[in-house]
């Protein structure tokens, strides 16, 4: 595992800043690779062996997609936004799945990790970084459903819908009535159509 410093700093280039959240996602990460026994998750042993629940579309996710390599686009990181600073951790390799969450007594704590630090912002920042593990998060084991068709690898399927007749993939199709449709046609979507181009 590459140090924890390295992580910080591949982070917040990724990030864009060094923010309490992406050191409170690298700690995270650090610790959640650790608990399903991965200690080098960018290494062709495991690179596609890690699937990554991500909680929460905040900074924290930024950095925990660079300590573990997992990614939307290669199917190994999945965003499931319940709003909650929380990330779980497969092991492909042995099944063995583990939760890691923010405490929320960290929160508290920080000041006295960081007592030189002025500010909310700047005392998690610089306390995240070396609070003891069990001051800043917990973990659960956990099982995790991951059927074929959220696993990487070639398009487990490919449909028509029957009404705006986009293809749907990866069985993200649904059944109404007797007819095969896309989520946005069978549920309504995020959008409103206002004609096409
Ligand atoms: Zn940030
Ligand atoms: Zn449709």
């Amino acid at each position: 595992m590459k140090s924890l410093q390295e992580h910080l700093s591949e982070a917040a280039a990724f990030h864009g800043e060094s923010c309490p959240g992406q050191v409170l996602g690298v700690r995270l990460a650090r610790a959640g690779l650790r608990s399903i026994g991965i200690d080098d998750p960018l290494s062709d042993r495991w690179r596609k062996n890690i699937i990554v629940f991500v909680e929460i579309d905040r900074c924290a996710a930024d950095a925990i997609m660079v300590v573990t390599g997992c990614r939307v686009g290669k199917r190994t990181l999945k965003l499931k936004d319940y709003g909650i600073m929380a990330a779980t951790f497969v092991n492909l390799e042995s099944g063995r799945a583990v939760r890691v969450v923010a405490r929320e007594e960290a929160r508290k704590l920080a000041p006295s990790y960081a007592p030189g630090a002025s500010g909310k912002y700047e005392q998690q920042r610089l306390a995240y970084a070396v609070m003891p593990e069990e001051d800043l998060c917990s973990f659960e084991d956990v099982e995790v459903s991951l059927p074929p068709e959220e696993m990487p690898g070639p398009p487990f399927s490919r449909v028509k819908c029957q009404k705006c007749g986009e293809h749907v993939q990866d069985g993200r199709e649904q059944s109404t009535g007797g007819a095969v449709l896309c989520r946005s046609c069978a549920q309504g979507g995020y959008f409103v159509r206002r004609g096409r181009g």
